[in-house]
């Protein structure tokens, strides 16, 4: 079993542009090395928009050295980005963008929703590269909510949707890096699951509703992120109402993380060269 480690929580809530107001439950200079390879994450809680005009989100921006992942829970987006990458996702579905060498892009409401106005609920991960992938070419994956596995938990427990990784033989449809297991997890109230994990694995998981019970002894709320050993093979959940999680679990990089702002790279020179590169628009652009 992996033993809980801690519990982390950040209730405190800023905007991302005028479309994402998140909270930021860790980040690359808190616990980006104890979560490697994940770098950070922001959770937008369910907010309600009124209808309205214009675009919503964030405009054009870089990232260079790692990928974002964007699970729409509630809502539709739209995103664009100077790979060509682009579409629009909504409830269910999930954007894995391959920042790597360079990209530039934008992340807005998509228009159908912004006018009609409704709740907007999503997560975004950053997950990082190993230092021999940070300069690979960018890339985008739109993984509608048809193509991800979402398979029932033993005794009627609940489901698990696979993205990434695997679970009893279900495979998620990402292509990653480096191993990574990223579920979407529903429980119902009252049922206890395993939730099986590969040993030496860095494990979290993010209480976006509900109450649980982990490893039978620890009582986490809403809006919690749990931190695992990575020794051990499984982590015990009990819901004790219904419960949605976001279980996130991968190989480790020992490597330095050197980040600010929109870029994560090993050394303070690889940031510098990643500022430069952008001012003199070698990140490509956005097609119009
Ligand atoms: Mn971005």
């Amino acid at each position: 079993m992996k033993k809980l480690l801690h519990i982390h929580q950040n209730l405190k809530t800023h905007w991302v542009g005028d479309g994402f107001p998140v909270r930021s439950v860790f980040d690359y200079n808190g616990l980006g090395r104890e979560l490697s390879p994940f770098l950070l994450l922001d959770h937008a809680a369910p907010t309600m928009f009124p209808p309205g005009e214009g675009r919503r989100g964030v405009g054009a921006h870089p990232h260079r050295g790692f990928e974002t992942v964007t699970v729409v829970y509630q809502g539709e987006l739209e995103h664009r980005d100077s790979s060509g990458g682009g579409g629009r996702i909504g409830t269910g579905d999930v954007q894995w963008m391959t920042a790597a060498g360079g990209i530039i892009h934008e992340e807005f409401h998509s228009q159908e929703f912004t006018r009609k106005g409704g709740m907007l609920e999503m997560v975004q991960l950053w997950v990082n590269l190993p230092a021999k992938h940070k300069n690979a070419k960018p890339g985008y994956q739109t993984l509608l909510k048809a193509q991800i596995p979402n398979v029932p938990l033993p005794d009627g427990t609940g489901h698990a949707r696979i993205i990434a990784g695997e679970y009893a033989g279900h495979k998620g449809p990402a292509r990653t890096f480096t191993r990574i297991n990223l579920w979407d997890v529903n429980l119902r109230s009252g049922k206890s699951t395993e939730l099986p994990l590969p040993n030496g694995d860095t494990a979290a998981i993010l209480t976006l509703h509900g109450d649980i019970l982990v490893n039978n002894d620890r009582d986490a709320g809403e809006g919690s992120l749990l931190v695992f050993n990575r020794d051990g093979d499984g982590i015990t959940v009990k819901a004790k109402s219904d419960a949605t999680l976001l279980v996130m679990a991968g190989e480790p990089i020992s490597e330095p993380i050197v980040g600010e702002g929109p870029f994560v790279m090993n050394t303070k020179a690889e940031i510098q060269q990643a500022y430069e590169d952008y001012e003199l628009d070698r990140m490509g652009t956005i097609p119009s």
